[in-house]
């Protein structure tokens, strides 16, 4: 699934392309894909993008917001790019049999949704429902709230293990798994340490590395990890994973100390961490 870098990188492609061109035609094949009044988007002009964690919010001249999550296979094609979800059929000729909506622009252009196993979603929300469909998420880790107290705070809250916390969206909005291995190991914390036992000095440090390794992720590209469920606008994978402490290097020698990386499932997600340099 596309972690925070990754729609990150979707973000900003879209914003260099889309910006300011108005929406002429919605075609909706698949209903289940499309949540809202299709009328209520043709004729708008795109006129700004945000996002919080994973979920991309494109907003429209007449004040509605279309949300969109792309979940495990979506995919969003633009003048033959592909973001998000890899597959085989992305470079054949669209719409495919994965096409689920179809968005036409002022200049002729056509932004098509795919998603082969269709959980993604776009949905179109006003001002209000928005602020209320995503008042579950924690702060956005490229947010300016988001601090070593806020991180401090919301660890404070539970007794379950940090690894699974950074992962709960309603803590934290897009820590990915990678990311929270990763900080992890770099922060010197073990993945078991109950969250309410890290002190601010701990979350001082896991605030520096994740702020650093997603930014370092965005700037290149994202991350394709061995799932190979990324793949950057181009259609080459994302390189961020040139970059991987600890992720999938299972059985590898910890880039520190030289011990081998090792492996345990916590909260069904696969975690990797150095026995060494994570002491719990
Ligand atoms: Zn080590």
């Amino acid at each position: 699934m596309p972690e925070l870098p990754e729609v990150e990188v979707v973000k900003l492609f879209l914003e260099q392309k889309l910006l300011h061109k108005t929406i002429t035609k919605l075609e909706i094949l698949t209903p289940k894909s499309f949540v809202g009044n299709p009328e209520f988007i043709e004729g708008q002009k795109i006129i700004k993008f945000s996002r919080i964690g994973k979920q991309l919010s494109i907003y429209l001249s007449n004040k509605l917001i279309l949300l969109v999550h792309l979940k495990m296979t979506g995919q969003l094609i633009y003048d033959g790019y592909v973001l998000g979800h890899p597959t085989k059929d992305a470079f054949s000729s669209l719409p495919s049999k994965s096409t689920r909506l179809i968005f036409t622009f002022d200049d002729k252009s056509k932004l098509y949704f795919n998603d082969q196993r269709k959980f993604g979603w776009i949905k179109l929300f006003n001002q209000a429902e928005l602020v209320e469909a995503q008042s579950n998420l924690g702060l956005d880790i490229f947010n300016p709230d988001f601090s070593p107290k806020y991180i401090f705070d919301q660890l404070s809250k539970s007794r379950r293990p940090i690894k699974i916390i950074l992962l709960d969206q309603h803590y934290f909005a897009g820590i990915g798994n990678i990311y929270a291995n990763d900080a992890l190991f770099l922060s010197g914390i073990h993945p078991k340490t109950p969250s309410n036992k890290i002190t601010l000095k701990q979350a001082k440090l896991i605030h520096k590395y994740l702020i650093e390794i997603m930014r370092q992720s965005v700037l290149a590209g994202g991350s394709t990890a061995r799932d190979n469920k990324y793949i950057r606008p181009d259609g080459t994978s994302g390189q961020n994973q040139f970059f991987f402490r600890t992720y999938e290097r299972k059985g590898e020698p910890c880039l520190k100390c030289g011990t081998k990386i090792e492996y345990l499932k916590l909260g069904g997600r696969g975690t990797f961490f150095c026995p060494q340099c994570q002491k719990l």
